[in-house]
């Protein structure tokens, strides 16, 4: 079971991510959870960063956030919005972009956008997946031209 964050029952998801910092450190906790490696030079060593949970590489000094290299970097929306989001595509996929909206009360584009990324994150893995899995390099190509 890689993510069973989504069988929580909707109170259980509630209290487990009711701040911003829940949600980076679940992130962080995923993306590091067999050992932090530095993505530039492949150190294995490092300190607290400058943002809440990030990590940087005592060697070359590299700072990197809880939420690079997950679905929910460069988000617009805060983080426990992001979540919810998220959640509530998992458990209703075919809810509108409207009904986000509303819910969250954010614009209806925004959620589109994060919608958008959510489904085609499951249509790839088959499942939601925070940690965005770096492709094998030479197939990107083919999945590009087999859109
Ligand atoms: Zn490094």
């Amino acid at each position: 079971m890689k993510n069973a964050l989504f069988h929580f029952k909707p109170l259980e998801f509630e209290n487990m991510f009711s701040t911003d910092e829940d949600c980076l450190r679940f992130l962080a906790e995923e993306k590091w959870k067999d050992g932090y490696v530095c993505k530039k030079c492949g150190h294995t060593n490092f300190c607290s960063g400058k943002t809440p949970f990030s990590r940087r590489c005592t060697r070359c000094k590299h700072d990197e956030s809880a939420t690079a290299h997950t679905i929910f970097h460069r988000c617009k929306i805060q983080l426990t919005e992001a979540f919810h989001l998220a959640y509530a595509v998992c458990s209703t996929p075919k809810i509108s972009s409207w009904e986000l909206s509303r819910k969250l009360e954010k614009r209806q584009m925004t959620c589109w956008k994060l919608k958008k990324k959510i489904t085609e994150c499951i249509e790839k893995h088959g499942e939601f997946q925070f940690i965005e899995l770096p492709l094998n390099s030479g197939t990107e190509k083919q999945i590009e031209s087999g859109v």
